[in-house]
């Protein structure tokens, strides 16, 4: 096991092919288009306090579905173990905006990871308060200790513009009586979430309470139990990826979560958290390099959760 990330990211930064360009990034939203390729950043946060970073791991992007990891947290502190009553802990095999599955299913989905699972939770924290975007603010605020954490505005309104999908996953739910709210207002707070404009640095400081059994390192607030942190992990190890999940745990071997800005956040529990950002995607809708540099860190590190 090899512990000196200073060396192993120079060795990474060396490695990975930039010019190779692949993958496409995310074009269906708008706003995602403005966003210039062939941007790249890396940040590593130890438990220990050491922080690590490579390229531009202070630029601000958008999220995505990384949120889903924040949102599932604040429902499972406010629900407890309803929230398994109407949404299931199983990979979907499928890809993040599947409807197929959900009507076979009779409008329970997979996973809280997957759109739909991520629009129920959504409706949970509609229900819960009153201003569910400042909520949301609040509690990643409080993971980064950072009050200049904020959602960028263009990129929900964009996302609503032509957020087909998920407006005809929104309805399903609400037909098969898993929507207690108006489906508009799942929706506006889903497409804010999904548009919190965060940095590596940012988003690997948030994610250390997931290698820390739910406390938050700085200011030693447990704001999740060992056993809530134990099962959000573990729904990014087999969820994190969508229909990629195998391939990332088969490559990296750390829980994680993906989302189409481009970033990926991954824990090694007791150890550190990383996040990684580069917005060309695969066709399953992870980021192309950002799987690979972490492939990269489990392997000249040869320390992964296996
Ligand atoms: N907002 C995006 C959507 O709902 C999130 C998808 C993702 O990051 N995988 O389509």
């Amino acid at each position: 096991m090899i512990r000196n990330y200073a060396r192993v990211l120079a060795e990474i930064e060396q490695e990975l092919d930039f010019e190779q360009r692949l993958g496409q990034p995310a074009d269906y939203i708008p706003e995602l288009r403005k966003v210039n390729p062939d941007h790249f950043g890396l940040h590593l946060c130890c438990l220990n306090g050491d922080a690590f970073c490579l390229g531009e791991d202070k630029t601000h992007f958008s999220i995505q579905s990384i949120s889903k990891v924040f949102s599932l947290s604040m429902a499972m502190r406010i629900c407890g173990d309803d929230v398994w009553k109407r949404v299931g802990v199983e990979p979907s095999g499928n890809a993040f905006n599947s409807l197929i599955q959900l009507e076979r299913e009779d409008g329970i989905p997979r996973n809280p990871l997957i759109n739909a699972g991520a629009l129920v939770i959504a409706d949970m924290l509609v229900t819960h308060f009153s201003d569910p975007r400042q909520a949301l603010l609040d509690f990643v605020r409080q993971l980064t200790q950072d009050d200049s954490i904020t959602f960028d505005e263009d990129v929900a309104v964009s996302e609503q513009s032509v957020g087909y999908r998920n407006f005809a996953t929104a309805h399903m739910l609400k037909s098969f009586g898993n929507m207690e709210n108006e489906i508009m207002e799942v929706l506006d707070f889903y497409f804010h979430q999904c548009a919190l404009s965060m940095n590596c640095a940012q988003l690997s400081k948030a994610f250390l309470v997931f290698a820390n059994e739910g406390k938050i390192p700085d200011s030693h607030t447990q704001v999740l139990s060992p056993l809530q942190c134990k099962r959000i992990n573990a729904l990014m190890m087999t969820c994190g990826f969508y229909d990629e999940a195998g391939e990332f745990s088969f490559l990296v071997g750390l829980p994680g979560k993906s989302g189409v800005g481009g970033g990926i956040v991954a824990i090694h529990p007791g150890e550190y958290s990383v996040a990684v950002w580069s917005p060309r995607l695969n066709e399953k809708g992870n980021s192309v390099l950002g799987m690979k540099s972490l492939e990269l860190l489990t392997t000249k590190t040869a320390y992964s959760i296996f």
